[in-house]
Parts: structure tokens; C-alpha cells; sequence
């Protein structure tokens, strides 16, 4: 059986005979022996260590869709890999088993970069997600995998919780993210996610600033997060701060982890957001958890008309000529 190696962590400072970990806004202060509050890195008497390097929870191969991306590579798959952990502690987590499950704990395989890439090259599919739990905190095992696999192309899905240094040199090699953006208020986030909203929306705007391909997903909430004021902001920072274009995934809620006794979102309360979305100007606005007839297609903003279809993960391209809609010729937010 593989052990984890000991790798040492990226982005850390020794203060007295403690670390500063450098690598997210928490900024842990570690002393020998503690492990961080994302479970993934460890204080050895020699170094801070990136404690879960390796240690794969989740392996599949999926449709790019389900990350949810519906701009990128549309119909194709993806080579998907978590490990374990996460850097915000979400009430609602609906994959708290891997990611609020402390490191070690949770029934892993170790995997080498070299392993991982030989199970890619089986799979036949060019794109790497890492995904399931938050890859950031695997910051030291994602830039090895990108070193023996550097033809793929990765995409991230994550929680934004990143400093701007680390964010910078992913950026460097990860061609897609889709960020969640849990909710708008300052509030909700410290008092359902352990973080705070202003560091999630300064990663959305560095990594769009620096050209990755950014889709936003946003799960509704009933009660804490979606009010008409809420999500007008939402939409309105979108306006001002990124593009019309951004895609954006209002995703429906139901009830886990710590927050059981919550409703699921009700369809309406979806629709209701969407509308309002569109209507103040975004481009390409989604409903996502759910089946609805109109929710998951993408339309082209000039012409209207539809260019994708999609039934659940089916994906029927039906107006695209490379990155442009066949009937008026308008080129769409759209990576292929
Ligand atoms: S990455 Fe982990 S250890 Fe480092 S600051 Fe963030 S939560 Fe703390």
C-alpha cells in the first residue's frame, strides 16, 4: 500500500516557534503538532507540512456539466479527482463527508502524481477537474499533477478561498473556475461558512482579470441568502465588476449536514431569480439541481436563439459554429 509522502507546504512563514500558513485569508497560526482549520496541513517540528498531498477521496469521470460549466468545452468530459478537507466549514455542506471530515480520518488512497496521470492517459479525455472537495488547500499535490500531465487542461471548482499570491500561480495553469459565491452578505458567510464574502470576490476578480474562464455558481438558500435585495447586488457586482457574460448557476438547496431543517429551494424561488438576473442584464443565467424546460439552455444574447440545449446532462449543440451563433454570427462567452 502507497503512504502519503512528507511534502513540505508552500506559503508559510515561521513565527517564533509557530507557522503562519500564507496560503488562505484564515491565516493559521500553527504550533507543532496542530493541523490547520482545512484539515490539510500539518506543524512537524521541521516544517509546515501539506498533510493530505495525495490522499484522493473521489475519482470519476464526469460531463464537464455537472461541475456545473455550460461554457466550456460544452458535451465534453472530465477526468475528476478530490481529496479532503476545506478551508470554510459551510452549515450546508452537501460533501462534508470528505470535506469537514478531519485529515486522516476519511478512508483515502494515496496517489502519486505519476499514478494519477497514468489514470488519466486510460480515460482518454483532455481536461483535469479538481473538484468534489476545495482544491486549493491541495495547492503543492495540484502543481506536481500539473508537471507530469502539462498537455491537460485543468479547471477548478472552488470556494474562492485563496490569497492573492497562490491565486496568481494557479492562474498561470488552470484555464476554467467555477467559484461559488455563497451568498452576498458578510454575515451569511461568517455565520454559515467560516469566511468572509470580500476575499471570495477579490479571487472572482483576479482570476477574471487574469483571463480564466469563470462561471459562478450560487445556491439559493431559503431564508439566508435569497432575498430580491440579496441577489440584486449579486447581479449588480457581476454588472460593474466582471462582464454581462459571466455565467451564473442559481442552484437549488436541499437540506444536509447542519442545516436538515431547512426547506429545499422551491422551483419558483429559482425562476424568481433567474428573471431577475436576466432582467437587470446578465447574458447567461442557469438553474441548476433541477429540471426545467428553459433553465439550462444557452441562448444567444443577440439573436435569442438557442444555441445549446441541454436535458439533464445531455447536450445538444445546435446553433454553434466555433465560438459563434450560426443564425446572427454573434461570438458568445464560450471556450471550445
Ligand atoms: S490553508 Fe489551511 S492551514 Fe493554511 S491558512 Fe488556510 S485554513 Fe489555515
Amino acid at each position: 500500500m502507497n503512504i502519503s509522502p512528507k511534502i513540505e507546504a508552500r506559503f508559510y512563514e515561521k513565527d517564533g516557534n509557530a507557522y503562519l500558513c500564507k496560503l488562505c485569508p484564515h491565516e493559521c497560526r500553527l504550533s507543532v503538532g496542530q493541523i490547520g482549520r482545512c484539515g490539510a496541513r500539518r506543524a512537524d517540528e521541521d516544517m509546515l507540512v501539506a498533510y493530505s498531498y495525495g490522499k484522493v477521496s473521489s475519482l470519476c469521470v464526469d460531463p464537464i456539466e455537472k461541475k456545473p460549466f455550460y461554457h466550456f468545452h460544452p458535451g465534453r468530459r472530465v477526468f475528476s479527482v478530490g481529496g479532503i478537507g476545506c478551508n470554510m466549514s459551510c452549515k450546508h455542506c452537501q460533501n462534508y463527508s470528505i470535506s469537514q471530515s478531519a485529515s486522516g480520518k476519511k478512508r483515502t488512497t494515496y496517489e502519486s502524481p505519476e499514478e494519477l496521470a497514468d489514470m488519466f492517459g486510460r480515460e482518454k479525455v483532455d481536461l483535469i477537474a479538481f473538484t468534489y472537495n476545495e482544491p486549493s488547500i491541495w495547492f503543492e499535490y495540484m502543481m506536481d499533477v500539473i508537471d507530469c500531465v502539462p498537455d491537460a487542461t485543468y479547471v477548478l471548482v472552488t470556494n474562492g478561498y485563496i490569497n492573492e499570491g497562490p491565486l496568481r500561480e494557479l492562474c498561470k495553469h488552470v484555464s476554467a473556475m467555477n467559484i461559488d459565491v455563497k451568498g452576498f452578505t458578510d454575515e451569511f458567510y461568517m455565520n454559515v461558512c467560516g469566511g468572509h464574502l470580500e476575499n471570495v470576490l477579490k479571487t472572482v476578480k483576479i482570476a477574471f482579470s487574469l483571463k480564466v474562464h469563470i462561471e459562478l455558481t450560487y445556491l439559493l438558500i431559503p431564508g439566508y441568502n435569497d432575498s430580491e435585495k440579496e441577489i440584486r447586488e449579486f447581479v449588480n457586482w457581476i454588472l460593474n465588476d466582471l462582464s454581462k457574460d459571466v455565467p451564473v448557476h442559481f442552484t437549488r438547496f436541499h437540506p444536509d449536514n447542519a442545516m436538515n431543517n431547512v426547506p429545499w429551494t422551491s422551483p419558483e424561488s429559482l425562476l424568481r431569480a433567474m428573471e431577475i438576473a436576466t432582467e437587470m442584464g446578465l447574458n447567461n443565467v442557469y438553474v441548476g439541481n433541477i429540471i426545467s424546460e428553459d433553465g439550462s439552455d444557452t441562448y444567444c444574447p443577440e439573436c435569442g436563439a438557442v444555441v445549446i440545449a441541454r436535458t439533464g446532462y445531455l447536450v445538444e449543440i445546435i446553433a454553434l459554429q466555433g465560438l459563434k451563433c450560426k443564425g446572427c454570427g454573434h461570438r458568445l462567452y464560450m471556450v471550445r
